[in-house]
């Protein structure tokens, strides 16, 4: 998977930050995250098509988190996408939702497929499995746990060398083997098993019971740091995380990598927040926009 960082500032954008929007690149299909003001035009610095997204996540119906939805949905609609797009966010906010979703005038040449959620599951194919759980902040809000299952995959260069295609490859993989000209052929030869994925998004909150179920083994995640530990007060207070809360959950949870993102305004110097996590959680990531993670 690979996430494009698309705005790192919280309530107010600043000249180096715009607000939040993340894009995860997943192979089941592009999941565009809390659109805020400007992520269209992110979306062209980043080099990506806005054409790419199939899944839309609102974490909540803050401004800095959904501001940006009508411009997308509007450019969706003018790019006359063939692929469903479906979008999911807190059922409290449907109020916010209908609002926004008839902003401004424009042709509706696109259906959208709607999801109000609750805390639980929220899809699962065999491929993947989407998880909502409730944070703590001043309206309700979602945080998300994508899980990408560990699944068998064919060695394509090998099935092109035997010249294996089509639907024997399907009883190949139900039986673990089969006769194919005169040959036996055994499936374990020609395949790998990839590993389980993890992607947790935990935007916006203060500190719960939830983030540990979010974000437990997780390969990346994505927390918001609004402020430093020196503003711990006011963290608690608006209910947001700081950066020293953050890594100390990354490191407690088995976490593999954490990114923040969602910086106030008030810190112009982002290598406060490196000094912040160092002595409690190396693998850091501090976000800049249009950032690109793989993992
Ligand atoms: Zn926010
Ligand atoms: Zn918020």
């Amino acid at each position: 998977m690979k996430l494009h960082i698309l705005g790192t500032a919280g309530q107010l954008p600043t000249r180096t930050r715009s607000q939040n929007a993340y894009f995860l690149d997943w192979l089941y299909g592009g999941v565009l995250f809390d659109p805020g003001e400007g992520a269209q035009r992110q979306f062209t610095f980043a080099g990506i098509s806005p054409g790419r997204i199939h899944k839309i996540f609102i974490s909540h119906f803050h401004g800095d988190h959904c501001l940006g939805l009508p411009g997308i949905m509007q450019r969706l609609s003018l790019m006359e996408l063939k692929h469903e797009v479906h979008i999911y966010f807190p059922e409290e906010g449907r109020p916010y939702f209908d609002a926004l979703s008839i902003a401004s005038k424009y042709t509706h040449r696109i259906n959208f497929h709607l999801h109000p959620l609750h805390e639980g599951a929220v899809e699962e194919t065999e491929d993947y499995r989407i998880e909502a759980y409730d944070l703590l902040h001043s309206t309700p809000t979602l945080g998300y746990r994508f899980i990408d299952k560990s699944r068998m995959h064919f060695r394509k260069e090998l099935l092109e060398e035997m010249h294996l295609y089509g639907p024997i490859l399907g009883e190949l993989e139900r039986n673990g083997k089969i006769k194919h000209q005169g040959k036996t052929i055994i499936r374990d030869e020609l395949s790998y098993y990839s590993n389980e994925k993890i992607f947790a998004y935990v935007l916006d909150t203060g500190i719960c019971d939830s983030i540990p179920k979010l974000i437990r083994n997780a390969d990346l995640v994505l927390m918001e740091a609004t402020y430093l530990g020196s503003e711990f007060a006011l963290a608690e207070e608006f209910m947001h995380m700081t950066a020293e809360k953050a890594a100390e959950y990354a490191k407690d949870n088995n976490v593999k990598k954490l990114a923040l993102t969602h910086f106030s305004e008030r810190y112009k110097d982002l290598n406060l927040y490196q000094k912040a996590v160092e002595k409690t959680y190396k693998n850091t990531h501090i976000s800049h926009d249009l950032d690109v993670i793989e993992f």
